[in-house]
């Protein structure tokens, strides 16, 4: 069944979830982190400067001990430690592709009314001159897109704030990329640039725009140039197509915007993509037009699944071409990644570059993107946690033997 909710439903009894065990302060925003230490005792006229040194800990050192905040009081570090802690989403599995790609299965803290704590998955994706993080938003999607893994598994919840600042935590954790922390390994296989996160991507599990205020408060922490300082211009959320929080996205947040568009015709596009039945192309494309602070200098994204025999014929490259005129527009061509159970296939090779041509020809710069992290299912799509492969092996009958290997290389 396909669910087209304006909203996802709110789980949470209350805006400050009761989380099972000490609740954790990594990954809060400047006001959730000032209700923290008020709750913890902190008396108020201190509470600006005890948020600003946490936030300095926190988010520029990523220390994961009170203790090592040698400016903060020790009295408060103690209050502080008793109440709270500063985990980060448990790894489950780290997974390493021999392209230097890293995928972390993240067990979440279970909040209160949660029989068992859910999973999400963060994706590390090095280049030479560049580190992308792919972080999740939901755990599970509402939306039912039909070559998407993630979109098999029902919506669990959304993720609070810290647990998406959480997930760049883990990352500069694991790949050290902090003041002073050592690389895995000899650190081959990682950018050259400084900072090894210097991108990030909200194209991970869910969709972003159903998790509207806590992504934007958690793209504020990312971006903040006192806490883990990747400007706005650097990241980029992905959106199925929300189109009524398309400009609010915009006004307030103003982050670099993809469209997950894949197909240039209602009949095709309501299949890929069934939010399409609620938001219509021609709505979808109004919104882009008008998007805040579009311009060729910031232009939008917009991602394109190859799938083969369904939207890669040539006249299917000239509708788009002709779909995006007049938008400041770039164009992602994604080979699709298969996953277990898929009804699709890849477009062959030479189809995918006669359609780049076509694109490329109109004057867009149509990178073919190229897969990465096959091998351990960590191309985009191919997303899909654990509680869902436990429920699936629960059923009768059911091959237990999830992600196996795809069998290209
Ligand atoms: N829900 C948001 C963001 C997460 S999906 C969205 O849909 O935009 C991130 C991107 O991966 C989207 O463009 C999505 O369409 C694409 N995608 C999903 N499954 C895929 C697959 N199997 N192969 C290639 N791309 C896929
Ligand atoms: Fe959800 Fe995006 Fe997958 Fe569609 S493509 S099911 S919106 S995660």
């Amino acid at each position: 069944m396909v669910l087209l909710l304006d909203k996802t439903p709110d789980l949470s009894a209350t805006s400050a979830p009761l989380v099972m065990g000490r609740p954790t302060l990594a990954g809060l925003d400047r006001a959730r982190l000032k209700v923290a230490l008020a709750a913890a005792g902190v008396p108020e006229k201190q509470l600006r400067m005890r948020v600003n040194q946490l936030w300095s800990w926190m988010y520029v050192r990523g220390v994961t001990s009170f203790d090592a905040m040698t400016d903060v009081a020790k009295d408060v570090r103690r209050d502080l430690a008793a109440a709270y802690s500063l985990d980060r989403p448990e790894i489950v599995a780290e997974q390493v592709s021999v392209d230097g790609t890293r995928k972390w299965l993240l067990r979440l803290q279970k909040l209160g009314h949660e029989a068992r704590a859910p999973e999400v998955e963060a994706v590390y994706i090095p280049e030479s001159d560049r580190g992308t993080l792919c972080i999740s938003s939901q755990v599970g999607c509402t939306l039912n897109c039909s070559f998407c893994h993630t979109g098999t598994q029902r919506l669990v919840r959304n993720l609070e704030v810290h647990e998406i600042v959480g997930q760049i935590l883990v990352a500069r954790d694991r790949i050290g990329d902090w003041p002073g922390a050592t690389p895995p390994g000899d650190g081959r296989l990682l950018p050259v640039t400084d900072r090894k996160i210097t991108n990030i991507v909200l194209m991970g599990m869910g969709e972003p725009l159903y998790n509207f205020d806590n992504v934007r408060d958690a793209v504020e922490v990312a971006a903040d140039g006192e806490a883990l300082s990747v400007s706005k211009r650097r990241i980029t959320l992905s959106t199925s197509g929300v189109v009524p929080e398309i400009a609010r996205w915009g006004t307030e947040s103003g982050s670099m915007l993809a469209i997950s568009l894949h197909a240039t015709r209602n009949d095709l596009r309501d299949v890929l993509v069934p939010i399409n039945r609620k938001y219509p192309i021609a709505d979808l494309m109004a919104a882009c037009r008008t998007y805040p602070g579009v311009s060729n200098a910031r232009r939008i994204t917009f991602e394109y699944v190859m799938l083969k025999g369904v939207n890669d014929s040539l006249a299917d490259a000239k509708s788009l071409v002709q779909l995006l005129k007049g938008i400041p527009a770039k164009i992602n061509l994604i080979p699709f990644n298969p996953w277990p159970g898929t009804q699709y296939e890849c477009s062959e090779w030479e189809q995918i570059e006669r359609f780049a041509e076509v694109v490329n020809r109109a004057g867009y710069a149509s990178p073919v993107r190229t897969p990465r992290g096959r091998d351990i299912l960590a191309a985009c799509g191919q997303l899909k946690s654990e509680s869902v492969k436990l429920r699936a092996s629960e059923r009768p009958g059911a091959d237990a033997a999830a992600h196996p290997a795809p069998s290209e290389s």
